[in-house]
């Protein structure tokens, strides 16, 4: 025994050695509350003075991340959060701020980061339900909650994804499944959408392995919503060919325009051919929340799949989407692998496990980052933001009537419109829009992005993020106002009167 013990002491030695080299990864309570002291206090300054900092710096990095290379010794955290802010916060967009108006927009929540802290605090391990069946449920829980807001039957299953573009991958695979989508059966599947279908779905079609599949734009109205009759005409003609008609996407707030497919002539579509129905409401989806404007979703009920995004219209910080599939089943046949006894796991009711559900493993429990706003809130504020963001986007509208050589994009259904000066000289319209947005970007304090709608530059309003109020509109006319006086001197606009030609117009 002795013996023994004494040729351990080596081995016993150099274990606490290393465990003494390994102590700061586990700081102790003073250090603890030192961090989160500096950490608090970096983010409240940003979060007071929001209004200060710049929503845009164009351009490169002012300072460059590798002048700091990883290495054995470590530094102080107010070093390192110096370096984070010089890196990261100076430059870009800063898509924390209400001045944020281009792409969509969402803000960021503050009780959202607080949840991200304590689930990576806690570090629950929210794939399998034994292994967290509260973190789980919690998830479970948000997802219900969707599925009741879209009007979806108790057999639905879904789960919280990083984002629409991984929820709508699950969703294109689940519907290639569920319809056999395979083989030689490829090049005879058409999938409709439109042409302002997100541009996620066309990734996902090629990354689920359809784009062999045939692939409609189907026309738009005026308003940019898909004609329902050009779809039943286009699927007839298909059909004649011997296709098959496998998918139809249809978008509940499309990206560009914000506007609404009319999702109850898709279902009928859908129902009448045997295709799956896929409806995209990443951006739009929470704008249910509003009785006002439920009925401009009716048929998203009839959905076989559905994506939304809380970091969307719920203004969560980026990294939440999410997918919910009508027959949870067959998302579930589409996603498990060794889990076989899933299957009577779904019939004895037990409580559904992302890993069953979804691609990931080890996930981040994102339930958290949902759940505690919702909680902490209720959902009156998020109803009273989202009907100020359609109130903004009408006052916007209003406004930019009274201002000259502006055209005005149609109606939206939410809260997404555009616009574009009106040159006299066409040629030129494209270039004075572009050089309008440039304008506004550089001025630094709003952040707004442009498309290319029916074949024209637009400069687009995306009124989304929680932050975004009044007087964030109010200065987007004062720029409008000023900077477009000063492209309309280069570039002359419609109804204006004549002048001397500026050299380069
Ligand atoms: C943002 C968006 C997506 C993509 O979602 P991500 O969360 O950015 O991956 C898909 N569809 C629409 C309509 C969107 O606005």
């Amino acid at each position: 025994m002795e013996q023994a013990v004494s040729s351990m002491d080596p081995l016993i030695l150099s274990i606490a050695e290393a465990e003494a080299a390994a102590r700061p990864l586990e700081p102790d309570r003073r250090q603890r509350e030192a961090w989160l002291g500096s950490a608090a206090r970096l983010a409240g300054e940003r979060l007071d003075r929001l209004d200060e900092h710049p929503t845009y710096v164009p351009g490169e990095p002012v300072e460059e991340i590798r002048r700091w290379p990883i290495s054995e010794q470590g530094r102080t955290f107010d070093e390192v959060l110096r370096i984070f802010s010089t890196v990261v916060l100076e430059n870009g967009i800063d898509a924390a701020s209400g001045g944020h108006l281009g792409y969509i927009p969402g803000g960021g929540l503050q009780a959202s980061a607080l949840g991200d802290y304590l689930a990576a605090v806690t570090n629950r391990y929210a794939g399998l339900h034994y292994a967290a069946p509260g973190a789980v449920q919690m998830e479970n829980m948000l997802i219900e909650w969707i599925r009741d807001l879209v009007g979806y039957p108790a057999s639905t299953a879904g789960y919280l994804a990083s984002g629409g573009s991984l929820a709508s991958l699950s969703a294109i695979v689940t519907a290639r499944d569920a319809r056999a989508s395979r083989g030689e059966r490829i090049a005879r599947s058409v999938i409709y959408g439109s042409a302002h279908m997100h541009h996620c779905l066309r990734k996902a079609i090629r990354i689920a392995g359809l784009a062999e599949a045939v692939r409609r734009d189907i026309a738009l109205d005026e308003r940019h919503s898909m004609d329902p009759a050009a779809l039943r005409e286009c699927i007839r003609h298909d059909r004649a060919q011997g296709l098959e008609p496998a998918l139809i996407i249809g978008s509940a707030g499309t990206t560009d325009t914000g506007a609404i497919d009319p999702l109850d002539a898709l279902a009928d579509l859908a129902a009448e051919h045997g295709a799956w129905f896929h409806v995209d409401a990443a951006y739009g989806g929470f704008f249910m929340l509003l009785d006002e404007l439920r009925e401009r979703f009716s048929g998203i009920e009839r959905s076989d799949s559905l994506v939304i995004d809380p970091h969307k219209s719920l203004f969560l910080p980026s990294g939440t989407g999410a997918l919910l599939v009508r027959d949870g089943r067959l998302l579930l046949d589409a996603h498990h692998y060794t889990a076989n006894y899933m299957q009577d796991a779904w019939h004895s009711g037990d409580e559904l496990s992302p890993a069953d559900l979804s691609p990931e493993l080890t996930r981040h429990y994102r339930g958290l980052r949902m759940w505690l706003p919702l909680m902490l809130h209720g959902t009156a504020p998020f109803k009273a933001c989202l009907r100020e963001k359609l109130l903004l986007t009408r006052y916007f509208r209003m406004r930019m009537r009274e201002l000259p050589g502006f055209i005005l994009g149609p109606e939206p259904d939410l809260s997404v419109t555009f616009y574009r000066l009106d040159t006299r000289d066409p040629a030129l319209a494209d270039v004075a829009n572009h050089r309008l947005a440039e304008a506004i970007r550089a001025d630094g304090r709003l952040f707004v992005s442009t498309s290319v709608i029916d074949g024209r530059v637009f400069i687009r309003l995306a009124t989304l993020s929680f932050r975004t109020h009044r007087r964030h509109i109010d200065l987007l006319l004062e720029l409008l106002r000023e900077k477009g006086r000063e492209i309309a001197a280069r570039y002359p606009l419609r109804g204006a009167p004549e002048r001397t030609p500026s050299p380069d117009a």
